[in-house]
């Protein structure tokens, strides 16, 4: 039975009208293409996972504790720290380094970290043309921080309004 049913909607063209009347309900309807090369962008939430970056307090003084919470957390294993203890008995990192080759965007170490220092920023808009481009060093990280700062601030907290 279910075989002739299928030749007579092949028959018919049974998939094909189907098709049509998906397009058809659309056709008249907004259309939701965006055109990106002029600028135009969907809406981002302020927890949107991004290029990561390393904050600093108002003061200068670097946030990272160098816990390793992140590194121990990180589940594509993309992040390597060495620390060491500071004149002042501080502990800081000597090394921190985030491999994006690596990095599924998880936002698992964001999480994690215990100081809010380690975040993820909106920047979706980068490129590497070597593994080594994509090799997010300290120096990367806190330049990003610097650049990003009053988007990560305002971003922590709206999220913490919905909380
Ligand atoms: S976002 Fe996830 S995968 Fe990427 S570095 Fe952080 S914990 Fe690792
Ligand atoms: S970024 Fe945060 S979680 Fe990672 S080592 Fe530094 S303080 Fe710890």
């Amino acid at each position: 039975m279910s075989a002739v049913k299928n030749y007579i909607k092949s028959l018919f063209l049974w998939e094909l009208l189907k098709g049509m009347r998906v397009t058809g309900k659309f056709f008249f309807t907004k259309k939701l293409t965006l055109f990106y090369g002029d600028g135009e962008k969907t809406p981002q939430s302020p927890r949107f996972r991004g290029q990561h970056a390393l904050r600093r307090y108002a003061n200068g003084e670097e946030r990272c504790i160098a816990c390793k919470l992140c590194e121990a957390v990180c589940p594509a294993l993309a992040i390597t720290i060495e620390c060491d203890e500071r004149e002042d008995g501080t502990r800081r990192t000597t090394r921190y380094d985030i491999d994006l080759t690596k990095c599924i965007f998880c936002g698992f170490c964001e999480e994690s970290c215990p100081v809010d220092s380690i975040v993820e920023t909106r920047n979706f808009e980068y490129h590497g043309e070597s593994k080594q481009d994509l090799l997010m060093t300290k120096t990367k990280l806190l330049a990003m921080g610097e650049t990003y700062e009053p988007q990560l601030a305002a971003d922590r907290k709206a999220d913490a309004a919905f909380r």
